[in-house]
């Protein structure tokens, strides 16, 4: 069985973990975003992507949400001594030695799909990571800063002011030029089945999904697609979600995602929605489904993986 899925950070990360658990003997690809993708200290850094490589790896740090297990931060802070901007991202000691392999290697010109197939070899995660694209196609947050409307990176707004500057629009530079990474428009037309993780709907799904070509794939697939609400009981498990909706005119609930995502019959993006216990979710053309969502661990990850494919 091919499984592809279309996915963020943590929640896409923990997903996977589910998808691996419950379907150990299937070909698995993610898609995942690279709208958060910066370059600090001219170290090139992939959020998500190393998100989903260190949770499958089984090396993240789960209490922190993000980063390694066993992290330092002496780096970090013989930079914040000399001064050097910015002092706001966490960058630990093991994360750096990931940006310095992967910003040498697109240095020397591979592309991104390629670096991410190499750091990703050390690990034998079961899954394969594609980046939905090769170009730079950053996300960037219109706000009002100082009197003055400014687009800031996604990194900035969330990291650096925490997401409290309200979210005006949120916009992805260079999406006009940018098209699917080798692999990705494969993954997606042949998959079985094609999940979409419980990753942020606007920043993450939306973000990939800006994608011309890889929107024009998924509403074209063969395969039946599936999504996973992110929003459990009218709020985010974790994250800004409930930052980012209101911004784009949907509702925090798991009918106001499924609504947005829309049925696939009308060029929207999915057959089946599976929300949580306890939540409804009533969108023409799409199944949907009511099962416990929280990924506690990860026989609960898997749980929510067979219900998806089930639906599916
Ligand atoms: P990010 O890039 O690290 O923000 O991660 P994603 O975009 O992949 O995922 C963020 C989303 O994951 C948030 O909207 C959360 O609500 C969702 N999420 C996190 N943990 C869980 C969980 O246990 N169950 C569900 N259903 N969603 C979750
Ligand atoms: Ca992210």
């Amino acid at each position: 069985m091919r499984l592809t899925v279309l996915a963020g950070g943590i929640g896409g990360a923990r997903f996977l973990r589910g998808v691996r658990a419950a379907y150990p003997d299937a070909t698995i690809t993610a898609v995942v975003n690279t709208g958060d993708d910066v370059t600090l200290h001219g170290l090139r850094i992939c959020p998500d992507l190393d998100s989903c490589m260190y949770t499958l790896a089984g090396v993240h740090d789960h209490r922190r949400g993000w980063g390694r297990t066993g992290e330092t931060w002496r780096i970090k802070a013989e930079l914040e001594a000399y001064g050097a901007e910015p002092t706001w991202f966490g960058l630990g000691d093991l994360d750096i030695a990931t940006h310095l392999v992967r910003t040498r290697m697109l240095d020397a010109g591979y592309p991104l799909s390629d670096v991410t197939a190499a750091i990703c070899e050390r690990w034998q995660l079961g899954v394969q990571l594609l980046p939905m694209s090769d170009q730079r196609c950053e996300t960037h947050v219109v706000v009002e800063l100082e009197g003055a409307r400014k687009a800031i990176h996604f990194q900035e707004w969330w990291i650096k002011h925490r997401a409290s500057l309200d979210p005006l629009a949120f916009v992805q530079v260079g999406v006009d030029q940018a098209v699917a990474a080798p692999g990705v428009l494969e993954a997606i037309a042949d998959a079985d089945v094609l999940l979409v993780a419980p990753s942020n709907p606007v920043v993450s799904i939306g973000t990939i999904l800006g994608l011309a070509d890889i929107r024009a794939a998924v509403v074209e697939t063969s395969a039946p697609v599936v999504g996973v609400s992110p929003i459990v009981g009218g709020a985010p498990v974790r994250g800004m979600a409930d930052r980012c909706l209101p911004a784009i005119g949907v509702e925090v609930s798991a009918q106001g995602v499924g609504a947005h995502y829309g049925a696939r019959k009308t060029g929207g993006l999915l057959d089946g929605w599976l929300v949580a216990s306890g939540d409804t979710a009533d969108v023409p053309g799409v199944e949907v489904r009511a099962v416990p969502l929280l990924m506690t661990d990860d026989e609960a990850s898997a749980a929510i993986a067979r219900a998806a494919v089930e639906l599916a």
